[in-house]
């Protein structure tokens, strides 16, 4: 009987559950969308229930599009949109709150209170690798604690629990308020701004500067290893979960950047550069975090460098949603090949802020350089090239950290069936753009967690050897106008500063 594996992809936008086979290549996927709830300019909620109303039906879905039952499944894997928080009673299985997105920055002002504390942004930089920002969990924790009815007393008794949307789902998986696991993995963790990256545990005294009972947050156990079975009502009864990976962590793992200096890039809502950098943490004097790649059962640690980018498909979104400018995501790129360049137009989308390098929450968007002569296929291009010229600088961060030039980056993600977008992104980059032939890198990444730690896979030898590569984009503009393309968009950036206190 042949055996497959099975990876709940619970992200930004949507819930997927795909089915992979011993080669890597995908057998069947399910997948649906979530409501993206604004509540107020800055604030992004998802509904956790509705979250796992769609983990089910897709978990169905695609067993049944594949003509599977639980027992042709030897292992699931977890791997989830991250930072995005989640705080629930754990005796009704009840959330307290919407789940807060990643990208909200409602906890603007708990950060500056934190930081006015003493160290301002690096307060907590030594032990987590990251920047104190609205990115983070933690904060958004102390914002549901502070502002809903009640919560804090609930959360103080031990009545409320924490956690992000591998935690939420898992908890769901294995029996919901009959009393699921409460379990997390390192490379989730290490996005709440409360674990020490070195012991990953979980930090006292960060938990106690924002107020949150240790109670509340889940035990920290490896990114691959059995946590538990699947409760037996519904799909996948019976199957070992045995894989955790935060999204773009899973989607290193599935590009198979397992060696240090190994890099890829996922271009999804925002993009996310992850170097791997060994067992060693190396932490950034050029705006980048450092987080936990993956740590594999009783295995050393792995670390990596990586460069967060809050818009960059978002912004397509944008421009198909808000402004009515393309009807479909797909568009954009024929919209854009009217026209030979920007026509001196450039998108600075900061519209969550900017993230890496600059970390900035007082930045909005702009679009500078506009003349009467720019079109809509200007704009196109603009909005594109705004992922590449954004992708740029946190590669320039990555060489400056790691001491050492990226000789190609691997890509994956929604945006990179845009052919004009990858060949810009070579031209930008100088180095050359590699797709591999299964794109769908993140859920394969958290399937390849599940599937090691039942054996399925026997070792990362398996990994790379699935590897394969579809396409290559070779850079081919010349020096001189890559490096003044690259300082117009620069200057751009600093049009966006200083826009709210
Ligand atoms: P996520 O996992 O973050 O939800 P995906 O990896 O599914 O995102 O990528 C979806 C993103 O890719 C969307 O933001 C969408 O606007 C963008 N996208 C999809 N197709 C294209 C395209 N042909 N050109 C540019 N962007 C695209």
């Amino acid at each position: 009987m042949t055996s497959y594996v099975a990876a709940i992809d619970q992200g930004t936008t949507s819930t997927r559950t795909m089915i992979f086979d011993h080669s890597g290549r995908v057998v069947a996927v399910d997948q649906r969308e979530h409501e993206q709830i604004f509540p107020q300019a800055g604030w992004v909620e998802h509904d956790p229930e509705e979250v796992w109303s769609n983990t089910r039906t897709v978990t169905g879905g695609a067993l049944a599009k594949a003509d599977l039952t639980s027992a042709d499944i030897v292992a699931v894997g977890i791997t989830n949109q991250r930072e995005t928080t989640v705080v629930w009673d754990r005796k009704t299985g009840k959330p307290v709150y919407n789940a807060i997105v990643w990208q909200d920055t409602r906890t603007d002002k708990i950060v500056n209170e934190l930081g006015a504390l003493g160290g301002g942004q690096e307060r907590y930089r030594e032990k987590t690798g990251l920047p104190l920002a609205t990115y983070f969990s933690g904060p958004k924790i102390k914002w549901i604690l502070d502002n809903v009815d009640g919560a804090r007393q609930r959360a103080e008794a031990g009545d409320l629990i924490f956690g992000n949307m591998d935690t939420w789902v898992l908890w769901n998986m294995t029996g919901g308020t009959d009393g699921g696991l409460h379990v997390t993995d390192p490379t989730n963790a290490s996005r709440t701004l409360l674990m020490d990256l070195d012991t990953l545990s979980w930090d006292s005294g960060i938990a106690e500067d924002m107020g949150i009972p240790l109670s509340m947050l889940p035990e920290i156990r490896s990114s691959s290893e059995v946590y538990g079975k699947v409760r037996e009502k519904g799909a996948l009864g019976g199957v070992p979960i045995a894989g955790i990976l935060g999204d773009q962590q899973a989607a290193t793992f599935g590009q198979a950047c397992l060696s240090p200096g190994e890099a890829k890039n996922t271009y999804g809502t925002g993009n996310f550069v992850l170097l791997n950098t060994g067992t060693e943490k190396v932490l950034s004097d050029n705006g980048l975090l450092t987080t936990v790649c993956y740590k594999i059962g009783e295995n050393a640690t792995v670390y990596a460098l990586e460069g967060s980018i809050a818009v960059t498909g978002s912004l397509v979104q944008w421009l198909r949603d808000n402004l009515g400018m393309i009807g479909t995501a797909a568009e954009i790129e024929a919209n854009a090949k009217t026209v030979d360049d920007n026509g001196g137009a450039y998108f600075v989308p900061a519209f969550s802020g900017l993230f890496a390098p600059y970390w900035r929450s007082d930045a909005r968007g702009a679009i500078v350089g506009l003349t009467r002569f720019v079109n809509k296929g200007h704009l196109a291009r603009a909005v594109l090239e705004a992922t590449a010229f954004q992708t740029r600088e946190v590669i320039d961060a990555m060489d400056a950290d790691s001491g050492v030039p990226l000789k190609a980056l691997k890509v994956d993600g929604g945006m990179v069936v845009n052919e004009l977008l990858m060949q810009f992104q070579a031209d930008i980059l100088g180095v050359p753009v590699i797709r591999p032939v299964v794109n769908e890198t993140t859920a394969l990444g958290a399937a390849y967690a599940a599937g090691l730690a039942v054996g399925f896979w026997a070792s990362e030898d398996d990994i790379r050897s699935n590897w394969a590569k579809d396409k290559q984009w070779d850079p081919s503009m010349d020096d001189s106008r890559r490096e003044s393309e690259y300082k117009n968009w620069k200057k751009a950036v600093t049009k966006t500063f200083d826009w709210v206190d």
